[in-house]
C-alpha cells in the first residue's frame, strides 16, 4: 500500500514564479510546503499569489530551485485582428495555447497543424483534400509563411504524420516554436488585413 501522503506544513520561503491566472511575476511566500513526494525527486510546494491565486511548484529537494510549475505559464503570443466571424479560429488557437499551460505539447502542436491547415483551405487556395505539405506549400506561396518559417511548418508535417502511426516524443520547446508560427501566420493574415482596413 502506497505510504499516506506527509503533511503540509505552512511555507516558511519566498519563491518566483509567474501566476497563470494573472500573468504576472510573483514572489510568494504564502502558502504550503510538502514533501519530498512519493518518487523522493521533488518537494511539492503551493504559493498563493496576491490576488488569491494558487501555483503548484515542484521544487528539487535543498536546492529550493523549482523544476516544474503547474499550471504552467501559457506563453502564445497574441494575435490581433481576428474578425467575430471567425470566432472558432480564435478558439482553436486559444486552445492550443491553454494546451501548453497543462503540459499538453502533442496536443498543442496537432491543433495548430489543424489551424495551419484550415487557413491554407480559406486564404490560400488549397483543396479541403490537400495533404498538410500541400497546404504549406500554399501558405508559403501565398507568403502567409514566410521563407524562414518553412523549415519549421515542415518540421510539423513530419512530427505530425497521422499515416505512419508513430507517435513521436514532443517537447515543450517545439510546441512553443510550433504555436509560435502559427501566432505569426494567423497575425499575418488577420492582423494585417485590420490594420490596411480603411485606408
Ligand atoms: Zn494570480
Amino acid at each position: 500500500m502506497p505510504a499516506p501522503p506527509k503533511p503540509w506544513v505552512d511555507a516558511n520561503r519566498v519563491y518566483d514564479f509567474v501566476c497563470v491566472l494573472c500573468g504576472a511575476p510573483q514572489s510568494s511566500g504564502t502558502g504550503w510546503d510538502c514533501g519530498p513526494d512519493t518518487s523522493g525527486m521533488h518537494w511539492e510546494c503551493i504559493r498563493v499569489c496576491q490576488r488569491g491565486h494558487a501555483t503548484l511548484l515542484l521544487m528539487k529537494p535543498n536546492a529550493h530551485q523549482v523544476v516544474e510549475q503547474l499550471p504552467t505559464p501559457n506563453t502564445a503570443p497574441p494575435v490581433e485582428g481576428i474578425p467575430d466571424t471567425n470566432e472558432d479560429i480564435h478558439k482553436l488557437y486559444e486552445e492550443a495555447g491553454r494546451c501548453l499551460t497543462h503540459s499538453a505539447p502533442t496536443g498543442a502542436v496537432m491543433i495548430c497543424r489543424k489551424l495551419l491547415m484550415n487557413l491554407a483551405v480559406e486564404h490560400a487556395g488549397a483543396s479541403d483534400d490537400d495533404s498538410y505539405q500541400k497546404c504549406v506549400k500554399a501558405l508559403v506561396a501565398a507568403n502567409h509563411i514566410p521563407t524562414e518559417g518553412h523549415p519549421l511548418a515542415d518540421h510539423i508535417r513530419l512530427i505530425g504524420n497521422e499515416a505512419n502511426h508513430e507517435l513521436p516524443a514532443i517537447t515543450r520547446e517545439t510546441a512553443e516554436r510550433v504555436v509560435t508560427l502559427t501566432s505569426i501566420v494567423l497575425n499575418n493574415i488577420y492582423q494585417l488585413r485590420a490594420l490596411s482596413a480603411g485606408l
